[in-house]
């Protein structure tokens, strides 16, 4: 351990560390003692030289290194065997039954940089800092040890990686490349298309929210906005819709979407429309002043991508997600229900009800809220690192 590097950091620098948050920006350092070449492991250490643990370095990225852990331990593969296991140990808790979920989820289960997704039989690996770039057939090799999958791919499609002094990458780690990804979530089954460039293929962050939402779908008229592959619609349709419409911008994820419902033995009580949602929402809420607008569904998912990666666009993001409530309100008939998520790590809980409510003012909407959703549990939540909580959402009755 005494032949690593040591970075020393600037008082009051620490205490974010040893709260739990594994980032250490440049600003922070206050003396760096060695050469370490990027992507090594170097100890970290307080102004008064207490150990604080050990992370991989990075002199090209703002992030300098990325904490590993607190203990006084080999970064080997050993190492990556305790982590990886305990983060399927905690998927096999609270997800237990999922065949389709993510195995590894970065800072939040204390692999800063490494993201594990499992579709079935097959692994989809994405790294996103270089030391864990540098550790990838490591990885590779205690994934199969672990979970013996058929095969595992590398979707290192992320601008981000150019943060690290990262190539994008796309490729097969192990096995042999399946001809297409699937996943089964709480019994259904999605075909997932090839170029979506979506996460890894598939938002597996809603599957239980999935499951949750359906629950208002029974004899109800349901829309699901923003439906890519068709997660929200289909699980309504299963639960008993007597219709179900999802609209999507992606002609591709649609032709996906009709697919799925056909194969899960839905396609008679599912459509999809490719459309953008904004258009269609005005589009079906504008009338003429000598008309009253028929409200016609009784469940209404919103799902939107997030509206805004900085925080510097978040006023416009609200304008997006008001306009959006404010145009649902008025398609849902009385006593319907509004599931509403929110993506953005910049928006928090408050601020997004706060939209919704003033969509509701001014349409004259009194609103029950009868649910409150999160990021299903294999995206896990540590409090001490905010940027691990980013799913929320609502449902809300209409009372008046
Ligand atoms: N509800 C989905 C995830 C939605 S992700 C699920 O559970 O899997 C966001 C989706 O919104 C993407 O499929 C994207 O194609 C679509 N999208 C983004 N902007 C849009 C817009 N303005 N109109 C319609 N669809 C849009």
């Amino acid at each position: 351990m005494d032949s690593l590097a040591t970075l020393l950091l600037k008082p009051g620098e620490a205490d974010r560390i040893v709260a739990g948050h594994p980032w250490l920006y440049e600003g922070s350092i206050l003396r760096l003692i060695g050469a370490p070449k990027d992507g090594d492991v170097v100890q970290v250490k307080d102004h008064r030289q207490r150990f604080l643990g050990l992370g991989f370095f990075n002199g090209k990225s703002r992030i300098r290194v990325r904490m590993m852990t607190h203990e006084r331990e080999e970064i080997d593969r050993a190492f990556f065997v305790r982590r990886i296991s305990a983060a399927l140990k905690h998927r096999r808790k609270h997800l237990s039954g999922a065949t389709s979920f993510r195995v590894v989820n970065s800072e939040a289960d204390l692999l800063s940089g490494l993201i594990v997704d499992l579709y079935e039989d097959v692994l989809v690996v994405q790294t996103s800092s270089l030391g864990m770039d540098q550790r990838k057939q490591q990885v590779v090799s205690v994934l199969q040890e672990l979970l013996s999958p058929k095969a595992i791919l590398e979707r290192n499609d992320m601008a981000s990686r150019k943060f690290e002094g990262l190539e994008e990458a796309q490729g097969v780690l192990a096995g042999v490349a399946p001809e297409g990804l699937t996943a089964r979530l709480n019994g259904l089954k999605f075909q997932i298309p090839s170029a979506g460039g979506h996460k890894t293929g598939m938002y597996l962050d809603q599957q239980d929210n999935y499951e949750a939402v359906s629950r208002w779908a029974k004899d109800a008229n349901v829309l699901d906005c923003f439906s890519f592959l068709g997660g929200f619609a289909l699980h309504a349709a299963r639960a008993g819709a007597r219709s179900v419409l999802g609209v999507d911008q992606s002609a591709e994820a649609i032709e996906a979407a009709k697919a799925n419902a056909v194969a899960n033995g839905l396609g008679e009580k599912v459509q999809f429309e490719a459309g953008n949602v904004f258009d269609w929402l005005k589009g079906n809420t504008t009338v003429l002043a000598s008309e009253k607008m028929v409200p016609k569904f009784d469940l209404i998912i919103l799902d939107p991508p997030s509206f805004t990666r900085s925080r510097a666009a978040v006023g416009d993001a609200l304008r997006g997600y008001k306009e959006i409530h404010l145009r649902s309100l008025k398609l849902l008939r009385p006593g319907g229900v509004l599931s509403t998520f929110c993506c953005s790590h910049h928006v928090d809980a408050r601020l997004f009800e706060d939209v919704i409510l003033s969509a509701a003012y001014d349409c004259h909407r009194v609103l029950r809220r009868i649910a409150a959703y999160s990021q299903s549990p294999d995206h896990p939540i540590l409090p001490s690192i905010p940027e691990t909580e980013y799913l929320k959402g609502y449902a809300y009755e209409i009372v008046v």
